[in-house]
């Protein structure tokens, strides 16, 4: 089979497409053919090595695709399933997956749409359910709206009824209000803070959801209200640096950062997350953006793109 290789971090160049041996499942795996691997922001982080993993490695954290071959143990699938998962490899032709964290694609949703929505969506699924679970009327800011969890997140905030600013880069301003967002702002010539600011009184926002990390991070701090969140999920801009927490107490704000696999650890909250994202989609009430498609060989340049912000919504790799 063939799929990109990361021998040693350091840039795209670092992603090689080989050749190399199907792998066999062992007990509890399941081997699927990917029909499509997402790609997404945390890939950058292993190929640059923020988020450092041991070399080799094939990168790629989302796919979907056919069960080809299970192992003796596995009673979740069945060969011929179509599945959709979040599990390091997808950039393969095939990716050996533990059975538990495999997603049965329901009808109504093609193979493709699962790869481009599941982990971005289970994402704006957790930050809005669980993180800051939003009851109606909350208003909040979603940086980077157009961006692939953010599109998503957006809409997902908007079903909840909150009251939606989104930033994002000039070229993208159209699509953060296709998504729903109520004052969209351009963050790259205005100053979001004092946007925000303004339109709520000097109040600021009950949420802030930050994926961007060091470019925003003292502006989006600054929006939140007395006894607000701040939920910085990313850091597409740079790792914020050392921060003192006296600064929290000007306001009593709440500061998290989470992560996907800490709300999706249990089988049955992976699933529950993944059914009401599929239904939201299935009846149309959040929409998918596939950017583009690229074949599986141009993984650096699907890479490039991503981080060279030329990306509105989702980027998809084919075997
Ligand atoms: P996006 O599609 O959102 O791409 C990143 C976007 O960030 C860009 O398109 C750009 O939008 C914006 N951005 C702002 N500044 C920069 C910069 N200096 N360099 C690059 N991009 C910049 O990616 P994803 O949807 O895959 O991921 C978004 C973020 O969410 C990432 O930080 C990722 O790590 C995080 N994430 C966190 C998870 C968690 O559980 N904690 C799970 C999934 C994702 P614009 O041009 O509009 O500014």
């Amino acid at each position: 089979m063939r799929g990109i290789r990361v021998g040693t971090p350091g840039g795209s160049e670092a992603m090689e497409y080989l050749e190399f041996e199907t792998p066999k499942p062992g007990p509890s795996e399941a081997l699927v053919r990917v029909e499509a691997a997402g790609v997404n922001f945390i890939d950058v982080y292993h190929r640059t090595g923020l988020y450092p993993l041991p070399t080799p490695f094939t990168p790629g954290s989302e796919g979907a695709g056919v069960v080809e071959a299970v192992g003796s143990g596995v009673t979740e699938v069945r060969e011929g399933d179509r599945v959709a998962f979040f599990h390091i490899g997808a950039y393969a032709e095939k990716n050996l997956v533990p059975a538990a964290k495999l997603v049965p694609i329901p009808q109504g949703i093609d193979t493709k749409t699962a790869a481009a929505a599941l982990l971005q969506g289970a994402t704006a699924h957790y930050l809005t359910t669980s993180t800051f679970p939003l009851g109606g009327g909350e208003k909040v800011l979603v940086h980077a709206a157009a961006g692939g969890v953010g599109g998503i997140l957006v809409q997902m905030c908007k079903r909840r009824e909150a009251y939606v600013f989104g930033t994002a880069s000039t070229s993208k301003l159209a699509m953060v209000r296709e998504a729903g967002a109520d004052v969209v702002i351009d963050y790259t010539s205005a100053d979001f803070e004092q946007e925000v600011l303004g339109a709520t009184d000097g109040v600021g926002l009950d949420v802030v959801y930050d994926s961007v990390g060091q470019s925003t991070f003292d502006g989006s701090f600054n929006c939140v209200k007395q006894r607000g969140m701040l939920v910085m999920f990313g850091q597409s801009s740079g790792p914020v640096p050392p921060f003192d927490i006296l600064r929290l107490s000007k306001k009593s704000i709440f500061l998290t950062r989470p992560t996907l696999g800490h709300y999706v650890g249990d089988p049955n909250e992976l699933l529950w997350r993944a059914r009401e994202l599929f239904d939201a989609i299935a009846s149309g009430v959040v929409q998918i953006r596939v950017d583009r498609e690229l074949p599986l060989s141009e993984a650096g340049e699907a890479h490039r793109l991503l981080e060279g912000r030329k990306t509105v919504g989702k980027l998809l790799l084919i075997p």
